[in-house]
């Protein structure tokens, strides 16, 4: 199986060596909604070296509250994120998860930042929540299982 994806414009791809398209999540803190430009973000978890890309990628790098380095990584022509990865995380890759071919054929596994959900979001009863971001090991086997 062939998991591929890419930026708006075409000039970035990427392949993912997985078995089956991956499990993504929702994160509906602030900093997602006003990055994204929309109600939340769905992000996938990928070990590093899972990701092959090819196109003109560029970098953004910040150091985000918790004094992590957050590594960002867009298509250098149009701009879309495309994965990051952060130094609390090593070995891990955040795949933004609608720039993968088939971004209709996921469903989320996780929602987190819950309390700062949109009122008109409704999420299935049968996903779990967290109010905030879940602890880090919890997160990750969750995540991969
Ligand atoms: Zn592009
Ligand atoms: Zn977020």
């Amino acid at each position: 199986m062939t998991v591929e994806g890419g930026c708006h414009c075409g000039a970035v791809r990427y392949v993912l060596a997985v078995d089956a398209a991956p499990a993504i999540y929702c994160c509906h803190c602030l900093n997602c909604q006003s990055w994204a430009g929309s109600a939340f973000t769905q992000s996938a978890l990928l070990p590093d070296g899972a990701i092959s890309v090819t196109g003109p990628v560029i970098e953004y790098r910040f150091i985000n509250p918790s004094g992590h380095e957050s590594h960002q990584r867009l298509c250098g022509t149009c701009h879309t994120r495309i994965f990051n990865t952060n130094s609390a995380r090593p070995g891990l890759v955040v795949l933004r998860a609608g720039t993968l071919d088939e971004s209709d054929r996921l469903s989320p596994r996780l929602h987190m930042w819950v309390r700062r959900k949109q009122p008109w979001v409704v999420i299935a009863e049968d996903i779990p929540t967290f109010e905030e971001t879940p602890p880090i090991a919890e997160f990750v086997a969750t995540m991969l299982r």
